[in-house]
């Protein structure tokens, strides 16, 4: 079990905008720090009532449809071994129209509480939805506010990072994380969310068939300047010496 220098278990914070885009995007990721016992949060601001897929074919309708959500993303967050789940209940795809300082200063509170190892969250211009840009925006004000310890990243979609100097960056600025061991527990998710992903057929065939769908790896902007990353292939940056300080 990963533990920090209190020897305590590590802790990962996921501040994201919908249902499925912790599977979706960095699913492998997470299923791979909840093996190695990270404690993992993940908060979704909304619910993701808005969805345009319903089931294929359809069986659900607006109402129903933030209720049904909710018990997959539970699925997911079982087979990624996310232990606790947030909603925010911010309405879907209208993020960005909420107070941002009292968005800002809601996940600052959060992160107080939790004080992660570890957070992550959407780059704010590259996130790709409005929402996901919002929630990133004021997820890394908060993070950024204060003078605080761990380490802030941006998750990213596919192998888009593997030439990061179309984006800005440098590869300096790029974690590369392999997920391979954990790719049947991202296909678990990416099923667990069936109302999203029932129409991509692809998820559907036969394991080992579906699996060659996934990258092996996941990819992540750092997200602030002064996190002391030692090692590209590791978020968690700081090496503990528990042994020796426990020898004392
Ligand atoms: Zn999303």
């Amino acid at each position: 079990m990963m533990k920090n220098q209190y020897n305590q278990p590590r802790k990962l914070l996921a501040v994201l905008a919908h249902p499925d885009d912790e599977s979706f995007i960095c699913g492998g990721t997470l299923a791979k720090y909840a093996a190695a016992g990270v404690d993992i949060t993940l908060v979704s601001a909304t619910r993701g009532e808005m969805g345009r897929r319903m089931g294929n074919p359809p069986y659900l309708n607006r109402e129903t449809i933030a209720a049904a959500r909710e018990i997959e993303l539970r699925q997911a967050c079982d087979s990624l071994g996310i232990r606790e789940l947030m909603f925010f209940d911010i309405r879907d795809k209208t993020v960005e129209f909420h107070d941002e300082e009292l968005l800002t200063a809601r996940i600052a509170a959060l992160i107080d509480e939790i004080d992660p190892d570890v957070m992550l969250t959407f780059h704010e211009t590259l996130g790709g939805h409005p929402d996901h840009c919002a929630i990133g925006k004021a997820a890394t004000a908060a993070f950024l506010q204060k003078e605080r310890r761990g380490a802030l990243y941006f998750i990213t979609f596919g192998e888009a990072m593997e030439r990061p100097e179309r984006y800005g960056y440098s590869r300096e600025d790029i974690m590369k994380i392999d997920v391979f061991a954990h790719l049947k527990a991202k296909l678990a998710a990416f099923r667990a969310h069936r109302c999203q992903s029932e129409i991509d057929e692809w998820v559907w065939l036969p394991d080992q068939d579906a699996l060659t769908h996934f990258g092996r790896h996941e990819y992540f902007i750092k997200g602030a300047p002064n996190a002391k990353v030692a090692d590209r292939h590791d978020l968690f940056p700081y090496e503990e010496k528990v042994a020796e300080d426990s020898a004392v």
